[in-house]
Order: C-alpha cells, then structure tokens, then sequence
C-alpha cells in the first residue's frame, strides 16, 4: 500500500514541540490566544478528548487483517444503500470543499482504501459507503452545489429523512471562503428535518489567521444565532498539514458508539 502522510498518526503528533502540537490537535483552542479578551470561549471545548481517547479512537482508523476498513459499494438510491446495520456518518458539503481530501485523510491510517471521486460534469453523483471494521459506516454524500440536479437533491433528502441509523451529519464549509448561499440550504435542511449535525471548516492552512478568526466567530455566532440541530463547537480541519484530523476521528467514534468515555485532556 502507500505509504501514510507524516503526521497521520499521533505518535509523529507527539515528537512536535508543544504549541505546534496543539495546532495540529486542537487547533480551535490554538487560535484562542488571538481573540479579543472577553470572547467566550466556553464552545470551543465542548469536546476536548485526552490522549488516551484520542488513541481509542485512532485504533478505530487503522486496518489490519481482523480490522478492515474498506469501501463497500455506491447507490444512487435508498434501496440501493447497504442495509443499515451499524451506526452512520455521513459528510455533505459543496463540491470543491474538501471533503475527498478529507475523508482520504481520515482513512490515511488504512491506506488501502481508494476515496474515488467522479468529478466530471454530468457524472452521476453517487452515495459512497465505506465500513470501518464492525463499528460504523461512513458516507460520503455528493457534494452540492448551485446546479444540484432534482435527482440528486431528492437523493440527499431521502437519505438524511430515512437513515435511522445516521449519528450524526457532517457539514464542511470552505475555510478560505466561509458559510456560503447554498451552505445555508443545506442548513435549513438539516434544521426542517431535525437531525444532529456537526460543522466542519476545511482547508485552513490555506488562509490568514485573520480570515480564520473572522470566518470562525461568523460561524460560531451563526450557529449560536440560527441553529438547534447543530453541534455549538466547530471542528477546523486541514487535509493538508493534518489539523483537526485526530479530533474529528475522536468525535466520529464518539458519536458511532464506539468510545463511551471521553475524558477530558
Ligand atoms: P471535494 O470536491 O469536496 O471532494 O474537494 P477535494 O477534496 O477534491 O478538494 C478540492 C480542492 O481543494 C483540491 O484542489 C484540493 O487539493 C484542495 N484541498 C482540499 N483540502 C485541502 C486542505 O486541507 N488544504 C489545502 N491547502 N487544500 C485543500
């Protein structure tokens, strides 16, 4: 198989001196020390694993022969989707957010899994399930975007609405450009149907501390302001420098079942 990135795995996290290690962690609680005093902060550590939760949770991504982690099929429809015998994740975003980069990232741990994309225009977009071992199924919805065809959008509804074994929704949102028209559909989608859902900022080492800062407390007020559904702490991720990687595997087997205490670091 390829070999995985450098810091995929917690141990390499680990030889990082401390403040670097932090940003790669928690890199919400990294970015804290540059707010004005007196923001509060008290949602970026709603959920703040320690090590011991956070190895868990990795084991959980690494494959092995009594452990497979592997994509199972595609469905264009409901009745196509594998029977739903474990828990579900599933990940939904714009098309071009990140979220294949993402999802590949996840699974870095397990690199014989292939994260196929159909990116060519007038491809049909597909529901991908993956099953990691025996503990849940992660699905990577097609991304959305301005010219969603009905079929697809019919797709995604009919998923989200009938899944009784979906956790939780992950939402990403681009962190060089932020919440975004069609992200708010999505929103007002996930808030009618009243399903737990997280959100995911993407791509942040591609942007300025400021513009993260700026494009996290929009988020966070948004949230706060206009959400019931969602999870008041966002989740920041890079694919590229692995930022956010470990916490979000910690949260995905947290919400799977799979990691019944998580205590706090
Ligand atoms: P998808 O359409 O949502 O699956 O998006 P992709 O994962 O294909 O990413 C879209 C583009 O953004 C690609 O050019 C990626 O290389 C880039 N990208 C994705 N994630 C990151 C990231 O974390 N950092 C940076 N710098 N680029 C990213």
């Amino acid at each position: 198989g390829r070999a995985s990135p450098p810091l995929a795995a917690l141990s390499h996290v680990l030889r990082l001196e401390r403040s670097r290690r932090t940003g790669i962690v928690f890199p919400l609680q990294k970015l804290e020390r540059y707010l004005a005093p007196g923001t509060d902060t008290a949602r970026f550590r709603l959920f703040q694993p320690g090590l011991a939760a956070l190895q868990r949770a990795e084991a959980l991504f690494r494959s092995d022969r009594g452990h497979p982690i592997d994509y199972v099929s595609s469905a264009v429809r409901m009745d196509h989707a594998p029977p739903p015998a474990l828990p579900d994740v599933c990940f939904i975003g714009r098309s071009n957010v990140g979220k294949s980069s993402l999802i590949r990232a996840l699974f870095s741990l397990a690199p014989e899994v292939e994260v196929r994309v159909s990116k060519t225009p007038g491809h049909t977009k597909k529901m991908n399930f993956f099953k990691v071992g025996k503990y849940f199924t992660l699905v990577d919805m097609p991304g959305y975007g301005y010219r969603a065809p009905q079929d697809f959008v019919e797709m995604v509804e009919a998923y989200l609405q009938e899944r009784h074994n979906l956790k939780r929704t992950f939402l990403l949102v681009d962190g060089v450009v932020g919440l975004q028209k069609t992200d708010n559909i999505a929103v007002e989608m996930l808030e009618e149907f009243g399903i737990p859902y997280v959100m995911v900022l993407t791509k942040i080492d591609r942007v300025s501390r400021g513009v993260l800062l700026k494009n996290v407390l929009e988020i966070q007020e948004f949230v706060k302001e206009n959400t019931q559904g969602c999870f008041p702490q966002l989740f920041l991720v890079s694919s590229v420098e692995f930022s956010g990687v470990h916490l979000l595997r910690c949260f995905v087997a947290h919400v799977t079942g799979n990691l019944p205490t998580v205590e706090a670091s």
